[in-house]
């Protein structure tokens, strides 16, 4: 209501009344003038108060809608009582005769706003809310009928009346006036009940109180003939409506605005049925004490009464009794829920794989639980009352004493530290203590302390480290390792100390470790990190940093020198045979030297000693570099080389170069070998000397030996078209086309694509494919032979393999390697030492006893060629011959005829 409380409206209408007051008042009682006045006003509050309810009506809408649309209509209903009654009143200036029309307008009002009323939205509710809720309502009503009996309905019916029609209209106006109040009540208690905000109603209400009171004057004084329109009863009806309209302009509530849970709490509800039939009791005792008697109507009222608030007793008391058994219900489950949870705690407390303690200020254990037994082997009953400082070793007693401290300077804050604790089994276990002051909490008013042991996590811990940081086979530093002494001596570095890095690659390692197995290899690598150990300072950090690849910290003045030293050390330490299972080894080391100065950061640093072992082992192993910029530049250009070599297939950059080989005793072409060729954009025609190492480290090799392949027997076959004694072409293959990849699979698959006989295939492959992976590549080389394929053992001389494997492998041809038929020449034309040309002849029986073709390789004076001819050498291939050609000047070779020399070189 606070909305209307000073609002424009209510002053306004306030006034209206008060002026329509003063009229009736003030003027002489029944005169036409106020009899006109009070006439017009009525209708035109009537009107008002109706228009305003329609007005909310359609604002509104919903049920709360026809609530107003009902009390809207009810208003003009009454309106049109009053036009009817004023016309009759002051035009035809006659007194108003009833029943009449103006009666019909008059009682009309009752039935559209009960009607409306009745849809007032109420929320659902339970069933003995609803028997209640009834029950209040008929107390309300019979208090009211009661009173109305008293005041008006007794009164009038004993009086009678002329006519039966004009009593019953005259009963009607009291009689709808209960009804009236008595539904806006029940609503009025409904709507408090949910807690919701009915002022609206409330004027409502008051309107029709003060109606209902009106219209029973007015039938008492119409009874008595004292009634006379124009006087202050008048003013009863005005406000009525002036009360309607009011409600009608009531602001609306807020559409989120909930219940209210301090209206639900106030009374009123509850109050208003037993207001109602205390003064309907109270007003029924006086009178009939005064008036001295009783009738059947008020005996039957009041025993109604009484009833209906026995029943209405009946219904709180059972309803207090289902709230009591709720009550208990709740409380009994929340009980059960805290047993529950407490059970729960104290079970994680005790099986926890914590110890939970609580301790005093001064570290005096005052609760201990179960689990200590099983972390710690104590049993509670042992360590409560026991000062906590006395449990921990004395190594950790000082630092237990500062994490209290810190502890209770700071409440609710946890403090971590880890303390040697003795079990009871006398054992020191390392244990992680949590303290966290809950002084301030109720129920605990200590220190709370979380006890692990971490001893054996500590010890797996301290075990990982050290098993990151150490090689397992050699027991020096691992590479992890070698990287933070190198950073840790960076770090220390002064002017008068240098750090120098040796890194070191064994030579050969790798043949020993597939030729002898695994185990020979590690027994080596141990004998090796012992000798490296044996040459270095006590403080000289050694690591395995690879496979085979050994790195050593130098910190001294100047370590350049010292490395240099060092190393040279170790090369010879190194050079010293090795005995692995009885066999008697030998091995060499590459070794990269750089300086720290030289270098930004640790890794550049080992990358520069990479670069330079890389260098000392390109010409052959077995040599110490060190580091100088230019090494990079070489590293850059490979990289880049690299990347160029990624799409240098797809851009068709790749073209092949075929160089014959001859027979040396008829002097025919019989076969060509096709040699890879890169078309670079930039550098022009690269030598597969510069690439082939890349593509092989980088697994291009597999694509682009397929190509040089396919390519190849392309152009066999094409060259082959017609002619009657088909040439051999021989083709490369490299040992990672072994590794990667099924290469027997791959060349059946290229025959069949280009219809190459495989017969005419030769596949040229060097020593390095019978050392690696030896059962493998055996089956992979049978495989190939079985395809009709014959395979050639290219730069024999040069690798590590020995006669043995030459026997075991299906071999056909045997390419003796340049550097044999070089010394053939002698120097300046002399002829080559005689024991140069007795190795040749070997190497020629060898390969024949073998039931192999010989080829001489590199042949590029006529000398070496006479001589190898002299020795009966099968075949030749040198620039003495003919250089590599592209494949249209090999064409032209092949047409003009099959002796690519002049007679007096083959002669
Ligand atoms: P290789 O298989 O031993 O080929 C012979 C190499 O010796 C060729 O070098 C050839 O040009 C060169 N040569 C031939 N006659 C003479 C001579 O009288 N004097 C001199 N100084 N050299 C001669 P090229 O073409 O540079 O090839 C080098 C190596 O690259 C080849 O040696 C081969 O191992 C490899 N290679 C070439 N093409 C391929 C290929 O397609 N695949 C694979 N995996 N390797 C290839
Ligand atoms: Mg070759
Ligand atoms: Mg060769």
């Amino acid at each position: 209501m606070a909305g209307l409380r000073r609002s424009p409206c209510t002053i306004l209408v306030g006034l209206l009344v008060a002026l329509f007051a003063a009229c009736m008042w003030l003027a002489p009682g029944g005169s036409a003038v106020t009899v006109l006045v009070s006439n017009i006003a009525s209708v035109l509050m009537t009107v008002a108060a109706g228009g305003a309810a329609l007005a909310r009506a359609a604002r509104r809408g919903g049920r709360m809608g026809i609530t107003w649309a009902g009390i809207g209509l009810g208003c003009f209903s009454y309106a049109y009582g009053e036009a009817s009654w004023a016309w009759t009143e002051s035009v035809e200036g006659h007194a108003v005769s009833s029943p009449g029309p103006a009666d019909l307008g008059y009682l009309g009002m009752v039935p559209l706003i009960v009607l409306g009323l009745l849809f007032v939205p109420v929320a659902r509710q339970s069933l003995a809310n609803r028997v209640r809720g009834i029950v209040d309502g008929l107390m309300i009503a019979c208090s009211l009928l009661l009173i109305s009996w008293i005041a008006v309905l007794h009164p009038l019916i004993e009086a009678g009346s002329d006519s039966t029609l004009g009593l019953v209209v005259l009963l009607a106006y009291p009689l709808g006036d209960v009804v009236l109040v008595t539904v806006v009540l029940y609503t009025l208690a409904q709507l408090r009940r949910q807690g919701q905000d009915s002022g609206p109603l409330m004027l409502i209400g008051a309107a029709m109180v003060v109606v209902g009171v009106a219209d029973s004057a007015y039938a008492y004084l119409t009874l008595h003939g004292t009634y006379s329109s124009g006087g202050l009863l008048d003013l009863g009806w005005f406000l009525c409506f002036a009360l309607v309209l009011l409600a009608a302009l009531h602001p609306d509530p807020g559409p989120a605005a909930g219940p209210d849970p301090v209206l639900a709490t106030q009374p009123f509800a509850v109050l208003v049925p037993y207001a109602a039939v205390v003064i309907a009791l109270v007003c029924s005792v006086v009178f009939y004490a005064v008036a001295g008697r009783a009738d059947a109507f008020y005996s039957y009222s009041r025993s109604a009464l009484i009833l209906l608030i026995v029943v209405r007793q009946l219904l709180t008391l059972l309803e207090n009794r289902h709230l009591t058994r709720d009550l208990e219900d709740r409380v009994g489950a929340r009980s059960a829920q805290l047993t529950v949870s407490e059970a729960r705690f104290r079970a994680l407390v005790q099986q926890s794989s914590d110890s939970v303690a609580i301790i005093d200020a001064d570290s005096t254990i005052r609760y201990q639980s179960d689990s200590v037994k099983k972390v710690f082997g104590w049993t509670p009953e042992h360590l409560v009352g026991r000062r906590l400082t006395d449990l921990v070793e004395p190594a950790g007693r000082a630092a237990l004493g500062t994490a209290i401290a810190a502890a209770l300077r700071a409440p609710g804050r946890a403090m971590v530290l880890e303390l040697p604790v003795r079990h009871r089994d006398d054992t020191v276990r390392l244990a992680e203590m949590t303290v966290t002051n809950l002084l301030d909490v109720p129920g605990i008013h200590g220190l709370v302390l979380n006890t692990r042991d971490v001893h054996d996590q500590k010890e797996l811990q301290e075990r990982l480290v050290h098993e990151a940081y150490h090689d397992s086979l050699t027991g020096l530093a691992s590479r992890a390792l070698f990287h933070v002494r190198v950073e840790e001596a960076a770090a220390g570095w002064t002017r008068t100390d240098e750090v120098a890095i040796l890194v070191l690659d064994l030579d050969g390692f790798k043949q020993i470790n597939d030729s002898l197995g695994h185990a020979a290899g590690d027994q080596l690598l141990v004998q090796v990190a012992e000798r490296i150990r044996a040459v270095v300072r006590e403080d000289d950090t050694v690591a395995r940093i690879g496979g085979d690849e050994f790195g050593v910290v130098v910190v001294s003045d100047p370590a350049r020198r010292d490395a240099e030293a060092v190393a040279g050390r170790i090369a010879a330490t190194l050079r010293e045979p090795f005995l692995v299972g009885g066999r008697e080894l030998r091995t060499t080391a590459s070794i990269g030297l750089a300086r720290a100065a030289d270098a930004e950061d640790v890794d550049q640093l080992i990358r520069n000693a990479d670069l330079a072992m890389y260098r000392a082992k390109a010409p052959g192993g077995d040599a110490l570099a060190a580091y100088d910029p230019a090494m990079l530049a070489g590293l850059v250009e490979r990289l880049e080389l690299e990347a160029d070599l990624r799409v240098a297939l797809a851009r068709e950059e790749l073209t092949l170069h075929y160089q014959p080989t001859v027979d040396l005793r008829t002097h025919a072409i019989v076969g060509l070998e096709a040699l890879v060729r890169w078309r670079h954009p930039v550098r022009g025609l690269v030598s597969p000397l510069d690439f082939i190492g890349i593509a092989e480290a980088t697994g291009l090799i597999v694509p682009l030996g397929r190509w040089v392949l396919a390519e190849a027997c392309r152009q066999a076959v094409a060259w082959g078209a017609g002619t009657t004694r088909p040439l051999k072409m021989a083709v490369n293959v490299s040992v990672r086309q072994f590794e990667h990849g099924d290469l027997a699979a791959t060349v059946a698959e290229v025959l069949a694509e280009t219809g190459m006989p495989a017969g005419q295939l030769c596949l040229e492959m060097t020593e390095s494919v019978l050392l690696t992976d030896t059962d493998e590549n055996l089956t992979q080389l049978h495989r190939l032979k079985a395809l009709g394929v014959t395979l050639a053992m290219d730069d024999f001389g040069t690798g590590y393999s020995s006669l043995a494997y030459l026997r075991r492998y299906p071999m056909d041809i045997l390419k003796i390697d340049r550097s044999f038929v070089d010394r053939l020449s002698g120097d300046a034309g002399a002829p080559g030492e005689p024991q140069d040309e007795a190795l040749v002849a070997t190497i020629i029986r060898l390969g024949r006893s073998l039931g192999m073709t010989t080829v001489a390789e590199g042949i590029e004076d006529t000398r070496q060629l006479a001589t190898l001819r002299d020795l009966r050498c099968d075949l030749a291939q040198g620039f003495l011959l003919s250089r590599p050609l592209p494949a249209g000047d090999a064409t032209r070779l092949l047409d003009e005829g099959l002796t690519p020399l002049p007679d007096h070189v083959m002669a």
